[in-house]
């Protein structure tokens, strides 16, 4: 099955549209593309407790980030800053690459 959303990639820097995270910027650390979700570096932090043992000596809380549905994600332009509506080109050797459609620049450069 064909991912909805393959524009969004590990490391690229992205922005949260929804929810209460909404406006939050942050790299990409990882695409789950088979259930369409991503996981941005520190963005939807979520607190987890941890028992006590085991590779941590004390239990405690640690925050760590839950992953967010790509639906809810937009590619931020490297060089307008902003979200940006994401086009995809092929070029002369037939590779794709993706390109910000406000201005044009190409993000798999
Ligand atoms: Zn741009």
């Amino acid at each position: 099955m064909r991912t909805k959303h393959p524009l969004i990639k590990k490391n690229d820097k992205v922005t949260v549209l929804t929810g209460k995270e909404k406006g939050k910027i942050g790299n990409v650390l990882k695409v789950d593309a088979e259930k369409g979700r991503a996981i941005v570096e520190k963005v939807n932090m979520v607190k987890r407790h941890t028992r006590p043992g085991g590779k941590t000596a004390q239990g405690g809380i640690v925050e760590k980030e839950a992953p967010i549905h790509l639906s809810n994600l937009m590619l931020v332009c490297n060089k307008c800053a902003e979200p940006s509506r994401i086009g995809k080109r092929t070029l002369e050797d037939k590779s794709k690459v993706r390109y910000c459609k406000k201005c044009g620049q190409l993000l798999d450069a």
